[in-house]
């Protein structure tokens, strides 16, 4: 196992990756702000055409929806039972994605700027070091190229909602599914991301209506954020 993951945040997703495709199960809350966050990306780098690498792909939800767009896809992941529901979904939809087993370390030391497009989603908040990741997607955008994080801010606010809310009162997610402790403040991210030799050039927050279930993209980052970062030329 890779020095960068913690094989206990694998595990659990690997338990659950059956479900990965089920809009109902643990995984609703990606299905449900998987159009809003394609949406904002291909906005700000339009896909088709483009290369697209997606770090921590999960089921490979935001991964096919991309290829779909019109994006070549690569999905990278260290579950191996997550990518094997992702390579069967696609197979199934006929939406190909070049699916891997390989730490982003790995992959930018491989294929370093080789990609218009690197997204990383939901997935810094699962990493021991997620600085560097932050410097792998960094390494792995060409110059010019689009790199997009989103992850959870770490605040009383944020707590509440993402953990004591989702996991406790709303039951949306299983009790353990984040831990306070790694939320990433987007000062932080950003002290990552320049650090990498990045440039930030957006910052959204994502709004949970619990009453309409609805989601939406504002300013309030207090809880679930996205960042738009672009690799200087
Ligand atoms: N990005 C996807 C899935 C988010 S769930 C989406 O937003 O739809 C978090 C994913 O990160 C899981 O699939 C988990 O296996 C993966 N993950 C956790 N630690 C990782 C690491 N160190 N390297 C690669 N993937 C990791």
């Amino acid at each position: 196992m890779n020095a960068n993951a913690d094989p206990l945040e694998i595990q659990k997703f690997s338990e659950l990756a059956h479900r990965w495709w089920d809009p109902t199960s643990e995984f609703r809350p990606l299905h449900d702000i998987n159009p809003l966050r394609l949406e904002w990306i291909n906005a700000r780098a339009p896909l088709a055409g483009k290369n697209v690498i997606d770090i921590g792909c999960g089921g490979g939800i935001l991964s096919e929806s991309m290829a779909r767009k019109g994006a070549t896809v690569t999905g990278i992941d260290l579950s191996k039972k997550a990518l094997r529901v992702a390579d069967l979904h696609s197979l199934e939809s006929g939406v190909p994605v070049r699916y891997k087993l390989i730490a982003a370390e790995e992959m930018a030391a491989q294929e370093a700027g080789g990609f218009d497009v690197v997204t990383c989603m939901e997935m810094l908040e699962h990493v021991p070091d997620p600085g560097g990741i932050v410097r792998a997607a960094a390494a792995l955008a060409k110059p010019g190229g689009h790199v997009f994080f989103s992850t959870l801010n770490r605040n009383p606010k944020s707590y509440l909602h993402a953990v004591i809310g989702a996991e406790y009162v709303l039951r949306m997610l299983p009790r353990g599914t984040h831990d306070y402790d790694k939320f990433i403040t987007p000062a932080e991210l950003s002290q990552y991301v320049r650090s990498a030799g990045l440039q930030v050039e957006s910052l959204r927050g994502l709004g949970y209506n619990p009453l309409t279930r609805l989601y939406s993209l504002n300013n309030d980052t207090s809880v679930n954020y996205l960042m738009a970062c672009t690799r200087p030329l």
